[in-house]
């Protein structure tokens, strides 16, 4: 990691920093979409990203509304209710976070009514109205109704044109927190104006997700290392055995049209030359190293094999730049995890810049104990790729452009 300093890349759009809040209401959507396991919050990283923007509209006076979508239900759900996420920012903030009725509505009207300056109430689960995904036009302006200012810090759910994300910026002067600015100025810095050469590696399971992306940085990066289940769109693209590995046929489209265009692209994709295989996805499944890539029938591809995570480490200690997005193989699972840790810890150990996204890589990272070790962890998986791809994301757009304040 490099130690960079918080002021890389550029953001065009007005923050919270400069917005006048005193003693005004200040709708603010955060991203505290955190992972539940029967009620109780797993991994509050979500929730201690939210703290800066929330901690600096509490000291200057804001009645601050915080609204965050929670999980994916159908209506209202009691099992996703906010009220663990506002205890636990209740904890993190040391003072008292209420939950309010619903979403909207006369009754949340009166609660924000009593809210005091520095005081703070976080709205219901934002996806308790279907007019959060459907962008509905009358959600958003009674949203907008509750509030004199609205902020947006939810970087991770920047991609999706919501109520709460995109509608309600058009009804309220509307301003970036803190954590959406650094996010968009530090992954902009990666796409735009990277110290070169800029490395990325990807991986992962989900390839139709990392289409766009990729076939973005086969023109920007220098070289790209795949792995993950990635690795056998493109193998399957080359005539090779693939065996039972997890193949998606989008991504075997996409994987020819790499490889096609690879001599005249500028960045060199590279391919795992050796793999860890298992007839079961099952950590109980006798790995074996396959010292090729051609994957027998009745076989998985879980993993990268050492002289391909060998390779990739070295790719990864020679760059200007490391953009990291999706986990080398099934790391999950204690057998298949090694080529996850070796891009890791390279990562960690580079002397370029890092930055990782996805939630798969930081869980990753977390479990490896290397979080510290990266120069921007980004908590946004889907907006951070979209990012990257050069896509304009409609909760930045929607916000007020900074020549405006
Ligand atoms: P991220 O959240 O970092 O963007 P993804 O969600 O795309 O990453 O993918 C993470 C998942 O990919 C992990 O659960 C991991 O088990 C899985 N995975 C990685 N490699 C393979 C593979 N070779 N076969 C099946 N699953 C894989
Ligand atoms: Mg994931």
């Amino acid at each position: 990691m490099s130690g960079a300093s918080a002021t890389r890349g550029t953001f065009g759009k007005a923050s919270v920093r400069d917005a006048d809040v005193e003693g005004r209401a200040v709708l603010l959507r955060a991203d505290l979409n955190v992972p539940l396991d029967d009620g109780r919050i797993t991994d509050d990283a979500r929730i201690r990203a939210a703290l800066p923007t929330i901690e600096l509209l509490r000291d200057r006076g804001a009645r601050t509304i915080v609204v965050s979508h929670l999980g994916r239900p159908d209506g209202v759900d009691p099992a996703l209710s906010m009220a663990p996420v506002a205890a636990r920012l209740g904890e993190l903030l040391d003072a008292d976070v209420a939950v309010a009725s619903a979403v909207v509505g006369e009754d949340v009207a009166s609660e924000v009514a009593e809210l005091g300056a520095g005081e703070v109430l976080m709205l219901e689960n934002s996806r308790f109205e279907a007019g959060e995904t459907e962008n509905d036009p009358e959600l958003a302006q009674r949203l907008a109704a509750l509030a004199d200012v609205f902020v947006n810090d939810a970087f991770g759910a920047a991609h999706r044109a919501h109520a709460t994300t995109e509608g309600v910026a058009h009804h309220l002067p509307a301003y970036a927190g803190l954590l959406l600015e650094r996010e968009v100025r530090e992954l902009t810095a990666v796409r735009d104006d990277p110290e070169r050469p800029l490395c990325v590696a990807l991986g992962g399971a989900k390839v139709s997700d990392k289409i766009g992306p990729l076939s973005a940085f086969v023109d920007r990066a220098d070289r790209i290392l795949i792995g993950g289940a990635m690795c056998f769109s493109f193998f399957r693209a080359q005539g090779k055995d693939t065996g039972d590995s997890l193949v998606e046929e989008e991504g075997v489209t996409m994987a020819a049209r790499v490889l096609a265009s690879a001599e005249d692209a500028r960045a060199q994709i590279e391919l795992p030359v050796d793999l860890v295989i298992a007839e079961r996805f099952d950590a109980d499944a006798e790995p074996r190293a396959l010292d090729s890539v051609e994957v027998p029938d009745g076989w998985i591809g879980l993993d990268i094999g050492p002289r391909t995570a060998a390779a990739y480490a070295e790719a990864i200690g020679e760059a200007g730049t490391v953009f990291w997005n999706g986990p080398m193989g099934a790391f999950e699972l204690p057998p298949f995890a090694a080529g996850t840790r070796a891009v890791a810890e390279a990562v960690a150990e580079a002397p370029g810049t890092t930055v990782v996204g996805g939630g798969d890589s930081a869980a990753a990272l977390a479990e490896f104990g290397l979080v510290d070790s990266v120069d921007w962890l980004s908590t946004g998986g889907g907006a951070s790729l979209e990012l990257m791809e050069g896509r304009d994301l409609p909760g930045v757009e929607a916000l007020r452009d900074r020549e405006d304040t």
